[in-house]
Parts: C-alpha cells; structure tokens; sequence
C-alpha cells in the first residue's frame, strides 16, 4: 500500500479525506484532536509542493427529513470553524469552499497554487455521499490528480468521498496513498487485530450489549479475557440470575449474553454503585451486582470489582478498551473508569489501545491520554477493524 510519503505530487492537486467530524457547540470547535492528527500528512504534502484540496464529514444530514430540518442540519454542521483552526496550525491562510460540488468548487480547485490549502464544505452537504453515488464520486474524483486517504475515523464507510472516489482513480491509473495518521492507527490497531504479547485483556463497557455484540465475538477469540463494566454488564448478571433493580437491561440479549459467558473469558462486576435516580438521587449506595435494590439503579463498577480488574490489567502484555466502566460524566460515577486508566497508565511494557470516543474522552479528561500506547481517532472504526480482521473498506480500496 503506499503512503502519502511515496508520491510525485509537486504541482498536482491532492484530494485528502480527512476525519474533522469534531465536537462542536455554537460554532466553537471543542477538541481539535482530529484536525491536529491530521496536520502531518497536510505539511508532507504542502513540502512535495502539491495543491491540497481537504474533504471531511461532519456530524449528520438526514436527506429524507423536511427540508426545512436538512437546512438546519447543514447550518449546524457547517465546515467553516474548521477551515479557521486549521489555518491558525498550519499558520497559513486555508481557503474555504461553502459548497460540494459545482463550477464555485471547480473554480476554486483550479486556481489553487503550488502549497496552498483549500477545505471544502461537509461532505455530507450531499445527498450522495452516504449512498456511495458513482455520479458524485465521479465528479469529485474529476477535481483532483490523486487522492490520499486520512479519515481513519471514516475508513469503516464506503461512501463516495472514502471509496467510490478512491476506486474511481485508481481505474484511471492516478495515485492513490493513505495518509500517516491511518498509518499510524493500523499499525498500532494491528497489534490488537493479531495480539502477539500476551495475555491479552479487553475492558468494555459503555452502554448497549447490541452495539458491541460483534466485536465481543471477534474478542473472545482473540483475548485471553474481557472484563466487562458499564451498562451492558447488568444485562449479563440478569442473564445469570441476577437482580438488577432499575439497571438497564437489553431483554433481547440475554441468550446472546449466556453464551458469551459460557467461554469462560468473561468477568463481571462483583459489586456495583448505584444511585435510586440517575438525575436527581437522594441514596446512592454500593451493593453485590447480584442484589441491586428494586428503586436502584447501577451507575459505576465498585471498589471490589475495580480491585479486581486491576490486578487482571497488572498482568497483562496487551489491552484493548472500548466503552467507560461507569456514567463518567458525572462525578459520582467516574472511580470506575479513573482506576481502568490508572491501571493501565501503570503498565511497564504493555501495549494499551483505546478505541471509542467516550472511552478516549474519558482517559483524557482524567489526564490519562499519554500514558496510552495508542488512542485511536475513531471509535466505530477501531471497533470494526478487530470485528472485520484488521480490514475497513475505505483503507483496503487503497491497496
Ligand atoms: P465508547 O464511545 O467509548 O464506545 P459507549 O458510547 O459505548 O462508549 O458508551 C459510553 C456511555 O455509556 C457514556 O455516556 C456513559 O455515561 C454510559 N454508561 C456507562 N455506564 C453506564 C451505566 N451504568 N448506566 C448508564 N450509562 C452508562
Ligand atoms: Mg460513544
């Protein structure tokens, strides 16, 4: 596969896909994470001399809804923020294009010069993009010399922008490279994909079973164990007879959970906080998970079970973590996760991955993130790419 290092581009108009789907609140841009992970690649090709032309999603436009609700959702989603703070990284100005497609496009891609930037509106803009539509990606792919693919955050997508584009220049014999932060991500994913140091343990939690069904599977293949907390581990001590109070519960999961746990690899919250309203509580109090009160409900692992997955993750070689042990966003419920990141932040020679957005928030907010050997840019695609054997559509096109 070749890598953005490997191209001929002085002069050349480089469409890059980039992942700057960032939290925004009013316009205000929350965490630049993704836009700085993405400065390497942009500054590689800006020093081989090519036009660089940046394509990103950001957020959701639901194309069948009223128009009037679409117009809103493109207001909200509205790229432009981030032209701004990509100008003030690269100190250099980034032009902006408000539009998708057409001559203002054209025009503005046309009369970029050697090392100039130029980032065009959500790719969501249009109703293609999510379809794949071979019309769109012909277009897009008619704007550009070559194409480097960057949205780690996006490759699990074979959407116009990620894949029919790629694929159509790849038939037109143009280059086509991934960029260095996707290099970065597969490599070190790689090692979570085809764990050589072991034991390997995998902490999930987070809040639904049916979201992370395929990737428990794939796991308890490839993992010595998991260690199960948030929501979802109420639904497997309901599988195995449990009381659960309030807790949440996916009734339509319980089989799927039995059999998961009859591989032997599973462990599950000994003990649990839990609280008798999630908003307003007046009790909290921690109990054995087995015996959550009716009027209570299970917000955080306790200070048994959080013993235990310690002395687990002190043991081992590899970790894999997706999905926060408790409601972390609250003050009451965050011990659970700060010991999973303190326990793993301690870890001499392991190699430690974080894929999921709130599990990677959480580790940063607790002041965590470095001590990580890898937290990746995207959540749903890390999890995808251990589901799918190290593959994703939108890096395998490339290849
Ligand atoms: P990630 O983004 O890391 O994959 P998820 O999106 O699956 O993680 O889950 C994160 C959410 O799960 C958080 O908002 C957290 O508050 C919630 N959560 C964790 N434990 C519980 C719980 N016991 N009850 C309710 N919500 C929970
Ligand atoms: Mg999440």
């Amino acid at each position: 596969m070749k890598n953005v290092n490997d191209l001929q581009v002085n002069g050349k108009v480089v469409l890059v896909r980039c992942d700057f789907n960032v939290p925004l609140k009013d316009g205000v841009i929350r965490d630049d994470n993704r836009i700085v992970q993405a400065l390497p690649t942009i500054k590689e090709l800006l020093s081989k001399g090519a036009r660089v032309v940046l394509m990103s999603h950001l957020g959701k436009v639901k194309h069948k809804e009223a128009p009037e609700v679409v117009e809103a959702q493109k207001v909200k989603n509205n790229l432009a923020p981030v032209a701004k703070r990509l100008s003030e990284l690269l100190a250099m100005d980034v032009k902006f294009c408000s539009v998708t497609r057409g001559d203002e496009l054209k025009s503005m891609v046309s009369s970029l010069k050697n090392g100039e930037v130029l980032l065009v509106q959500n790719t969501r803009y249009e109703k293609g993009e999510e379809k794949n539509d071979p019309e769109l990606s012909k277009e897009w792919a008619s704007l550009c010399d070559a194409f480097v693919m960057d949205a780690f955050g996006s490759a699990h997508r074979a959407h116009a922008s990620t894949y029919g584009v790629p694929e159509v220049l790849k038939a037109e014999g143009k280059q086509v490279a991934i960029g260095y932060l996707v290099e970065k991500e597969v490599k070190s994913l790689s090692k979570v994909v085809n764990c050589e140091d072991r034991p390997y343990i995998a902490i999930l939690g987070g809040f639904k079973v049916s979201d992370k069904i395929k990737v428990i599977n794939s796991l308890l293949k490839k993992c010595d164990k998991i260690l199960i907390g948030g929501a979802m581990a109420y639904t497997f001590i309901k599988a195995l007879g449990g009381n659960i109070g309030n807790s949440p519960c996916e009734e339509d999961q319980l089989d799927y959970a039995r059999e998961m746990y009859a591989s032997g690899k599973i462990l599950l919250p000994e003990d649990t906080k839990c609280a008798n309203d999630f908003d307003n509580p007046t009790e909290t109090k921690i109990v054995d998970s087995k015996d959550i009160p009716v009027g209570f409900q299970g917000l955080d692992i306790g200070p048994k079970t959080m013993k235990k997955y310690e002395a687990e993750i002190a043991k081992a070689k590899t970790i894999f973590w997706n999905g926060p042990m408790g409601v972390f966003e609250k003050e009451a419920y965050q011990s659970g996760t700060i010991a999973v990141c303190k326990a793993c932040a301690e870890l001499k020679d392991a190699f430690t991955v974080i894929g999921g957005g709130d599990s990677a928030a959480a580790c940063k907010q607790f002041g965590y993130a470095d001590k990580f050997s890898h937290v990746s840019t995207g959540g749903g695609a890390s999890l995808e790419m251990i589901e799918n054997d190290g593959h994703l559509p939108g890096i395998d096109i490339i290849g």
